[in-house]
């Protein structure tokens, strides 16, 4: 299941080269050619998944057991003092290339990165009306 326009196809399949940190059947997982911070990697499986939404529930449970390994050994590793995961779906949440991948940031005192969102004030009430949307009650 590959896209022949995808870059991350292409990348999780040898045709164009990366830095590899781990690969197996599925996954590669790579450095982020822009980190954000040393040691920015990005978990790729080999088929093609547009997003979240589209991948299966095996693939989606393998990607966060994968995560989690991959953030232990570099956390070892590199002696970051803390740990992003990011997965970005649609334009709008910052999706850029539109074949699934999920990020694996590590965190430094004073790296000087923002990953975060301004919270907002929403009443008691706001908050039960979105729940009920999502709960479909
Ligand atoms: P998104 O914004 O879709 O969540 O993340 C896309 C990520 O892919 C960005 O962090 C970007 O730096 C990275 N990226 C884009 N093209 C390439 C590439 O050719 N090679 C590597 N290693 N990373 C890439
Ligand atoms: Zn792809």
């Amino acid at each position: 299941m590959r896209d022949d326009n995808c870059i991350f196809c292409k990348i999780a399949n040898g045709d164009i080269p990366s830095k590899v940190l781990y690969e197996d059947d599925e996954f590669k997982v790579i450095l982020d050619v822009g980190p954000a911070t040393k040691g920015h990697a990005l978990i790729l499986p080999k088929n093609h998944y547009p997003n979240l939404y589209e991948l299966p529930d095996d693939t989606a449970s393998k990607v966060m057991l994968l995560a989690k390994r991959m953030a232990s050994r570099m956390t070892e590793k590199l002696g970051c003092d803390g740990f992003n995961l990011v997965q970005n779906n649609g334009k709008t949440a910052g999706q850029t290339v539109f074949h699934f991948h999920l990020h694996l940031i590590p965190r430094y005192e004073d790296d000087g990165q923002t990953l975060g969102w301004k919270p907002l004030e929403m009443a008691q009430e706001e908050l039960e009306e979105v729940r009920k949307t999502i709960v479909g009650e």
